[in-house]
């Protein structure tokens, strides 16, 4: 495994966690807390409103924004952060169809994070123009892909099965339909190397809580491709994607840079434990990581497959069409996965059956994946998902 990891250090994890879902909540950084206290006691307690200005509160999200680009390969100035993913979905898709204004379809996958899809049914009854949403299965995308179609969105890697989309082909396809390119990158920031500019895809969207350990909450981003940013018409016009916020004009002027993708006030406290979280990705090398994770993914199948025949892949075999994490099917999944947390491996579990297990090699290491085999084995092969505790169904999943 590559010399720089783990940083398993760098996080506070409770002793006897094997933890394989940061990709659906990242772990804590361990300077979180203290930046938070900071940021609390010293910023806002002492400094007042005057922290705007004497803090930076103003410049972070665009701070911020940069950590993100370079871990997605976006330039400097084409990130900018705020709001929740759903909210940037949103708008990024409006001002993909202002973009192509004689188009009326909306393409993406039924594989698609349910949020993404209901945000774009929500602008379509908005618009009232006569837009559809298209979502054929995720392999039938790019013959999907005609010159009806104005917007392409797709997530990369699928939140289930870790499927993953071939972002360049994709987005080629698309812009030889003449449609625009989003891609969700909920699962592929931090996860897997990405690089925005060769793709040529007009935006890119994501949230920071998962690969990125921003905490529960933490702030979304948006990327917009640095030759149309002048030319997008927010359809979120708040006061901070203005170009003068405190110039209070009576009209709205879009800012003169990716900033124009800011909404309202940002969340300083998390925007805060973000910025302190990404330092972690310092010096890290994505490829490197890729490799790491895949060795952890690969270690981890060839386990599970050996110790629990009930299970089954649910995920590609093929692991450079698969993102960082690893899903199994199984009828009692819910339960399962009960037996497995309350034995001290963390996966998730997602409808309808499946066994949902992410893999960061910033905090594993491979004995944790044998052992975390071992358990699920006793659980699966002792059928200890009978009991009546693990049937409860909790809020989230
Ligand atoms: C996690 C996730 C979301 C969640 O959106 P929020 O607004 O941050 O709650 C949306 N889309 C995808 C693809 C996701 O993986």
């Amino acid at each position: 495994m590559a010399q720089y990891l783990p940083k398993t250090e760098m996080f506070d994890i409770p002793d006897g966690i094997i933890y394989l879902d940061g990709n659906s909540l990242g772990p804590l950084p361990k300077g979180a807390g203290a930046r938070a206290t900071e940021v609390i006691a010293q910023e806002w307690g002492q400094q007042l409103i005057k922290a705007w200005n004497t803090a930076g509160w103003m410049a972070l999200p665009a701070k911020v924004g940069d950590q993100i680009a370079g871990l997605i390969g976006a330039p400097a100035g084409s990130v900018a952060t705020g709001d929740t993913l759903s909210i940037k979905v949103y708008q990024a898709l409006a001002a993909a169809l202002k973009m192509r204004p004689e188009r009326r379809v909306i393409l993406s996958d039924d594989g698609n994070f349910p949020s993404d899809l209901y945000m774009a049914e929500g602008l379509i009854g908005t618009i009232d123009k006569g837009y559809a949403l298209r979502t054929p299965a995720p392999e039938d995308v790019l013959g999907a892909i005609t010159d009806e179609v104005a917007v392409v969105m797709l997530t990369q890697v699928d939140y289930r099965t870790g499927r993953m989309h071939d972002m360049n082909a994709i987005t080629k396809a698309a812009h030889a339909a003449g449609a625009v390119m989003i891609w969700d990158l909920a699962h592929s920031a931090g996860a897997v190397p990405v690089d925005l500019t060769a793709s040529n895809a007009e935006f890119a969207v994501g949230c920071s809580y998962k690969y990125l350990n921003g905490g529960p909450g933490a702030p979304a981003f948006i990327y917009a491709r640095p030759d149309i940013t002048l030319d997008l018409e927010p359809a979120l016009s708040g006061w901070l994607g203005h170009d003068a916020p405190f110039a209070m004009e009576r009209h709205y002027r879009p800012a003169m840079s990716t900033e124009r993708l800011r909404v309202g006030t940002p969340s300083i406290v998390q925007l805060a434990i973000l910025e302190e979280a990404l330092k972690i990705w310092e010096g890290v090398d994505m490829a490197e990581l890729r490799a790491a994770s895949i060795e952890l993914s690969e270690l981890f199948i060839a386990e599970v497959e050996a110790r629990c025949p009930a299970l089954t892949l649910a995920s590609p075999r093929d692991a450079p069409v698969r993102g960082s994490q690893v899903s199994f099917g199984f009828e009692h999944g819910y339960a399962a996965m009960q037996a497995i947390i309350d034995r001290g491996v963390i996966g998730d579990f997602r409808q309808p059956n499946i066994m949902r297990f992410g893999f960061t090699p910033l905090y594993l290491e491979k004995a944790q994946i044998v052992r975390a085999a071992e358990i699920i084995e006793e659980v699966i092969g002792q059928e200890l998902w009978h009991d009546p505790k693990y049937q409860v169904v909790s809020r989230v999943t």
